[in-house]
């Protein structure tokens, strides 16, 4: 070798190695899509990082414009306000989440389903509620669920509800979407790391400064939320989906806010499920999709689907997990 190629190889390694050294960990708390966000890059500097952030900020903002159900004028607005009057033209973006929504409830027997969503007007998790909804009231409600009457046409790019009083809502899928989106819009401007966690609906890329995966802790919200086990996820994601957040008390009983869209009724009998997937989307609604089929039937269903994993909590304590996972290697 001669000595212009020591040099090159020399100053190559050089290169690579203050790279490695000049790279730091930023992370922003926020509020988004009324959520918590957890946004974490890997960046040269603390400006390069704000600007990264705000990249998946504007991402985030945006995805909430398409998806809200909250704000009168989304494309999802519409869609519901024309429920049993009209197909609704929408962006592309929008009518490829429908149909993967959908997919996801033949996948799952309409476990998961985003017609769910004309149940919140019987069910509210606003502190609003203070009695019982009566069986006559969850039965007219119930009656407009069902991811059957959403109405595709692929070639109009149209969404009918064909029910009057129908109406979608992307409350177990949006933030996992979000996070999967403003993922890759960082790893196609370069950065070479980070972690999007949307309120525990969490996508990694990349690895820490140090070279070690980022890792996720396990908690069991029965057990004074203390890590149960510790996993490394490799571009990979997590989400999880828990009876302790969001939820009302009604004569001492806890109802969640995940239902049963086909008795209309919370579901009970899990505390928290965590999924493990290549996508937060997938596992956003497969979390959901568990908590309502429960442990014995949700974990046969994942299962069924490589490349994926969960852990459960039952409400009696007990912990149960996929096949795929060892929990006790990843005792904490
Ligand atoms: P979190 O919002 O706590 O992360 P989830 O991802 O499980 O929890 O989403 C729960 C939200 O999903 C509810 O607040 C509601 O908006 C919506 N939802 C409730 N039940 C269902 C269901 N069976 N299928 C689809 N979406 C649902
Ligand atoms: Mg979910």
């Amino acid at each position: 070798m001669n000595s212009i190629h020591k040099h090159i190889i020399m100053a190559l390694l050089f290169f690579s190695s203050f790279t490695l050294f000049s790279q730091n960990t930023y992370k922003q708390r926020l509020t988004l899509m009324g959520s918590r966000f957890d946004i974490t890059v890997i960046a040269a500097t603390e400006k390069e990082s704000d600007a990264y952030i705000q990249i998946a900020i504007d991402e985030i903002k945006r995805i909430e414009t398409l998806i809200s159900s909250w704000d009168p004028n989304s494309q999802t607005s519409f869609i519901n306000k024309n429920a049993g009057i009209q197909p609704v033209k929408v962006n592309t973006e929008l009518f490829e989440l429908i149909e993967r929504a959908i997919k996801i409830s033949k996948l799952t027997d309409g476990a998961f389903d985003i017609s769910y969503a004309s149940m919140d007007r019987i069910w509210k998790f606003d502190g609003s509620m203070t009695k019982m909804p009566s069986g006559d009231a969850i039965e007219k409600s119930v009656a407009k669920v069902g991811y059957h009457n959403i109405v595709l046409d692929k070639k109009r790019v149209t969404v009918y509800l064909s029910k009057k009083g129908m109406k979608i809502g992307f409350g177990a899928i949006g933030k996992g979407y979000a996070a999967d989106k403003a993922k890759k819009l960082l790893q196609e401007k370069g950065v070479k790391g980070g972690i999007i966690n949307a309120s525990g609906d969490m996508n990694t890329w990349g690895t820490q400064t140090n070279g070690n995966p980022w890792k996720v802790g396990i908690t069991n919200p029965m057990n004074k939320n203390k890590i149960f086990a510790l996993f490394p996820l490799d571009n990979s994601a997590v989400v999880t989906s828990g009876n302790y957040e969001k939820y009302v008390l009604l004569d001492g009983k806890r109802y969640t806010h995940i239902i049963d869209p086909r008795t209309g009724y919370p579901s009970s009998g899990i505390v928290s499920v965590s999924v493990f997937a290549p996508s937060a989307e997938l596992a956003d609604a497969l979390a959901t999709s568990v908590f309502v089929m429960g442990a014995e039937v949700g974990i046969n269903l994942i299962n069924q689907l490589k490349g994926i994993d969960c852990i459960i909590v039952q409400d009696t304590g007990k912990i149960v997990s996929s096949a795929g996972l060892d929990i006790d290697s990843k005792k904490y």
